[in-house]
């Protein structure tokens, strides 16, 4: 049962759920599966959705929010865009979940599964996580980061996080508080694309993409840390278009991020990832 419903952005909730007395074993950046047939308000549109695609709409997964020591279970849901011109469907689920799910409502959650956590020898591996993220990429890192604060006190974080403005920043003030709660273990560094208010940048806020440069400063030892990659990378989709044009898929964030962490010499052994299409 949704127990209560966040508004972390504008385009983006974080949905509490309770689950009764259910014993919920997970591990901090696993991810749940929801299938959108169980909601009656997408029945119409779903069918025309399948028969425009030619098969079945397929559950969407959705990484916990929340980390396995805390009481509640949560995730935390960006609402995908409808682009005239550049978008060949309009999203199903997602504006659901963001804009149209309320306190009390049930939903069915399956789950839980997923490589993207931290292993059980991370400790052995290092004594620092570096997070790299972009927009709803945050989710599975900010319960790795939760779980860490509370479960490996060796573990220092360094959080860089891409978003377009200010406002579009999830958990930023949560993040802000962890940085600030802990400040020899968490460091948190913003970088922002498109903000034009010059009030918000400063050493933690930066301005432009994510490029080498920052990375270099997140990252003193790169043969010594450990990186964790979060954010929309090339889909499928991505491909069939650009087989159809000719030219090769753009890079997206995860690719770029992936070639730069190679160019400033963290092993890719040291790189773990994940891909939200
Ligand atoms: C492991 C994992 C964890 C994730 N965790 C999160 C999370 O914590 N929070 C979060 O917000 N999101 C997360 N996501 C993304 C999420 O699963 C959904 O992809 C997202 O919410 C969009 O779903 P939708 O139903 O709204 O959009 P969709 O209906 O899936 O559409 C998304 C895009 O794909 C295009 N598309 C769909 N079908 C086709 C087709 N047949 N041909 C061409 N283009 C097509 C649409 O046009 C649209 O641009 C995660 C994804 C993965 C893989």
């Amino acid at each position: 049962m949704v127990a209560d419903v966040i508004i972390e952005t504008p385009d983006t909730t974080t949905l509490v759920l309770f689950t009764g007395n259910d014993r919920l074993e997970y591990l901090a950046g696993h991810f749940l599966t929801i299938d959108p047939h169980q909601f009656e308000s997408l029945e119409r549109f779903i069918s025309f959705l399948e028969d425009l695609k030619g098969k079945r709409e397929p559950p969407r997964a959705y990484s916990m929010s929340s980390a396995p020591h805390e009481r509640y279970l949560a995730v935390t849901v960006k609402e995908e865009r409808y682009v005239s011109g550049t978008t060949k469907f309009p999203p199903l689920l997602s504006p659901l979940l963001v804009k149209r799910t309320l306190r009390g409502m049930r939903l069915i959650v399956t789950g839980f599964t997923g490589p993207y956590t931290l292993g059980p020898d991370v400790n052995a591996q290092t004594d620092h996580i570096v997070h790299v993220c972009a927009g709803s990429g945050s989710v599975p890192n900010f319960s790795m980061l939760k779980f860490a604060l509370a479960h490996h006190p060796r573990l220092r974080h360094t959080f860089v996080y891409s978003n377009k403005t200010w406002d579009d920043v999830i958990f930023r003030d949560e993040l802000g508080r962890l940085a600030a709660q802990h400040p020899d273990r968490v460091k948190v560094l913003h970088t922002l694309t498109r903000e034009e208010n010059h009030a918000v940048f400063g050493p933690a806020v930066r301005r432009g993409r994510l490029d080498q440069a920052l990375l270099r400063e997140a990252i003193p030892a790169p043969d010594e840390c450990l990186v964790y990659v979060c954010g929309p990378g090339i889909s499928k989709f991505d491909v069939a278009a650009a087989k159809a044009s000719g030219a090769p898929p753009a890079p997206r964030f995860l690719e770029s991020v992936l070639g730069d962490l190679k160019a400033i010499g963290v092993p890719d052994s040291r790189v773990k990832r994940e891909f939200y299409g």
